[in-house]
């Protein structure tokens, strides 16, 4: 049995044979989790990492979480609510990486993953190509990866300067990867 109450959710692949050493919550995603809000906190290095804390944050119900790693200009446009019931009726079941670009031009990235969930027919894997930008967050000192998503419906044009601050034109930067 490789895996406990207390394996992080995004350490749980029901494809992997390899039963390598699993990480437990504490030393996985908690730490993200627990810093979201704090000024100076840990916050993901890269886009994968960051795509497993909001993974483990959905199947342990924290839709705060999943609206502040969220590209600041999206967040108010958020149902916190819908992520908190979607969270909660979902059975998930694990989640794997399939694919990681790190660096996609000057600030974004790319991640392809299945999520994994339970149906009554079975176990079934939700697939996404999920993008990122890493923002120079003023208030906070520090540039960090956000997660773009592609379902909020922005109002900016594609000749409007960028929802996420970088300066240059949208449809050239967060655009190309939001339509
Ligand atoms: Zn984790
Ligand atoms: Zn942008």
């Amino acid at each position: 049995m490789p895996f406990n109450l207390h394996t992080c959710p995004c350490q749980i692949t029901p494809v992997s044979n390899a039963i390598s050493s699993v990480l437990a919550y504490q030393d996985c995603c908690q730490p993200y989790h627990d810093d979201v809000t704090r000024l100076g906190g840990i916050t993901a290095d890269t886009a994968e990492r960051l795509m497993r804390t909001r993974y483990s944050a959905f199947v342990l119900v924290k839709p705060d979480y999943i609206v502040k790693t969220t590209l600041p200009a999206q967040q108010a446009l958020l149902d916190e609510k819908a992520i908190e019931t979607w969270a909660k009726e979902t059975d998930w079941a694990g989640l794997a990486i399939v694919q990681h670009v790190p660096q996609l031009g000057k600030r974004h990235a790319q991640v392809a993953f299945k999520a994994y969930f339970n149906t009554v027919d079975g176990i079934q894997a939700h697939h996404e190509l999920s993008a990122f930008v890493k923002v120079t967050d003023k208030a906070h000192h520090d540039a960090r990866w956000y997660f773009l998503d592609p379902t909020v419906a922005m109002t900016v044009t594609q000749k409007q300067p960028c929802i996420c601050g970088s300066g240059e034109k949208f449809k050239r930067c967060c655009g190309s990867y939001l339509i």
